[in-house]
């Protein structure tokens, strides 16, 4: 029998209900309490069995809360992180961490005064999309590769509540980025990036931005390019990454729709294509024989979703480290940082993150 950490959750929002979930079948994480600002959703939190407080204070003040997860708009995420280290509480916050590194820094900083634990929750370094291509990249299927796509357009068009109010944090930057940017730094954790830029637009929600377009180049050579929306009614693939020997695309948030294609032998000139009809719009682009190509199954990858879960576990065990360390959440906010200074300036960054 494993022993039971209890945590309290600090916004019962969507995310908040994703938490409780989550935690609830973690063996040794128990989610006993939470506050929201909404009475409804107080109301909700008791219809699911747990303590419904009404002020932060009164939540902080349950002894027996080892650790807070916070799951409030943006703008909040700094507040509610100092008070409850302070009180003691190790704190499991969503992303972004805060609204800037320098608020980061401070949420740190807390943590180590108070020796608590501080962690983010960026785990869409466990989806097997992104596992997929991480095991691909790693064993060096499509040869050398310079250049990664990673995006994702939603149809909606709006940002809605929260998320479309600047004053609490709202657009796609501060919503989808840190996720974009954390799977990046995930593949290359030895890598320092070095130059970024950054596009953003109000396409749909004029107070803030529904389409970003990041460019983050890194030491090893890679550019990534991130880009996020919020209104296309035509998709793009989650991932393209373009190797000098094949080309790896998935369509979408799964490693098990999109294709796998390496050449077979090197491709010379037009000689291949000369004589040939349907060469397609010129000769430069014209497609290849069949057989030059070869056509390789996608790569499955196991779910490993719970293992966050099980890593807070056991870094309340004092067994583990969080996943997400200071370091992880620091440079993350540091490039966030630097791609709305881009965006505001339009103007390459550089870097040493
Ligand atoms: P939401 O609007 O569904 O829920 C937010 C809740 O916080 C609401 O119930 C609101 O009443 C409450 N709230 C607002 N201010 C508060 C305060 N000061 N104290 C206590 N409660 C307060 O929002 P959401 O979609 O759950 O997003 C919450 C956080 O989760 C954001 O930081 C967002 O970026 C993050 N998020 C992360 C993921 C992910 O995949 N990791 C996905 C969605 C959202």
């Amino acid at each position: 029998m494993r022993k039971i950490h209890k945590m309290g959750i600090v916004g019962f929002g969507y995310m908040g209900r994703f938490h409780l979930d989550k935690a609830n079948k973690t063996d040794g994480l128990e989610v006993v309490a939470a506050f929201d600002t909404d009475k409804a959703r107080i109301e909700e939190a008791e219809r699911a069995g747990l303590k419904g407080c009404q002020t932060l204070e009164e939540l902080l003040s349950i002894k027996e809360i080892e650790i807070v997860v916070i799951a409030t708009p943006n703008d909040s995420h700094r507040d509610i992180a100092i008070c409850a280290l302070n009180a003691g509480k190790n704190v499991l916050c969503e992303k972004p961490a805060a609204m800037n590194l320098n608020e980061t820094i401070e949420i740190v900083t807390a943590a180590k005064k108070n020796k608590r634990f501080f962690t983010v929750h960026h785990n869409r370094r466990w989806d097997r999309d992104f596992l997929s291509v991480k095991r691909l990249l790693e064993e060096g299927t499509i040869g050398e590769y310079t250049t990664i796509n990673s995006g994702t357009l939603g149809q909606r068009g709006v940002c809605f509540g929260w998320r479309a109010e600047p004053e609490h944090g709202g657009g796609m930057l501060y919503d989808w980025a840190p996720h974009l940017i954390d799977q990046i730094l995930q593949l290359y954790p030895d890598n320092k990036v070095t130059r970024l830029f950054c596009r953003k637009e109000s396409i749909l929600t004029p107070a803030v931005d529904d389409f970003f377009e990041i460019k983050m180049f890194l030491d090893n050579g890679v550019c990534a390019n991130l880009t996020v929306g919020t209104f296309a009614l035509q998709s793009v693939p989650r991932w393209f990454v373009y190797g000098d020997k094949g080309t790896y695309m998935l369509t979408g948030f799964s490693p098990d729709e999109g294709g796998l294609a390496r050449i077979r032998k090197d491709v010379k000139g037009f000689e291949s294509v000369h004589g040939k009809k349907n060469l397609g719009p010129s000769r430069t682009m014209a497609p290849l024989a069949p057989e030059q190509i070869e056509n390789l199954p996608l790569i499955d990858v196991a779910d490993y979703n719970m293992s966050y879960y099980e890593n807070i576990f056991m870094s309340l065990e004092g067994k583990e480290e969080p996943n997400v360390s200071h370091r992880d959440v620091l440079r993350n906010m540091q490039l966030l940082d630097a791609a709305f200074e881009s965006a505001n300036k339009y103007q390459f960054i550089e870097l040493d993150v």
